[in-house]
């Protein structure tokens, strides 16, 4: 099961459901013998909460009945919202000569921006070099919200 980083909203498989509360309480305790701490409370399948432990941070989503009798605990996943990113930070798509040098130079090497700059511009380049730069495109993506055209 996932939840959204920062809203809470949890990702159930019927759709989103949001929290109803965002209060902390002791609530359990984790397998590695840390205190579990509620993080939100859903009105889901009875009631849910999604706790983390105090030591080791795993999420947890804690299930009840609607009589709050115990009935499973889920691994949880924290995951930022698709839709949230897309809005707020569209990803631009730029020719690798319109990123600021700064920025390629903290994810690319010296020898792969000289050479995805001469694929760009028609030069000879080293193929070795580009290839190498293209793997890390998805890396340099979610950095910077920039896609390096290819
Ligand atoms: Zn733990």
């Amino acid at each position: 099961m996932q939840i959204v980083k920062g809203s809470f909203t949890l990702l159930a498989k019927d759709g989103p459901i949001e929290p109803i509360s965002l209060q902390r309480n002791s609530i359990g305790f984790c397998h590695c013998g840390g205190e579990l701490v509620s993080r939100a409370y859903f009105p889901w399948m009875g009631w849910a909460v999604a706790a983390a432990c105090s030591d080791c941070h795993r999420l947890i989503l804690l299930e009840y009945g609607t009589d709050w009798t115990w009935r499973k605990d889920t691994a949880l996943e924290e995951v930022v919202d698709p839709g949230d990113v897309d809005t707020q930070h569209p990803v631009e798509v730029v020719p690798v000569s319109a990123v600021p040098m700064e920025q390629l130079q903290s994810v690319f090497t010296r020898a792969e921006i000289r050479d995805l700059l001469a694929l760009q511009e028609g030069r000879p380049y080293v193929r070795q070099n580009v290839y190498r730069a293209r793997a890390k495109f998805e890396l340099f993506e979610r950095l910077f919200r920039i896609r390096i055209k290819p």
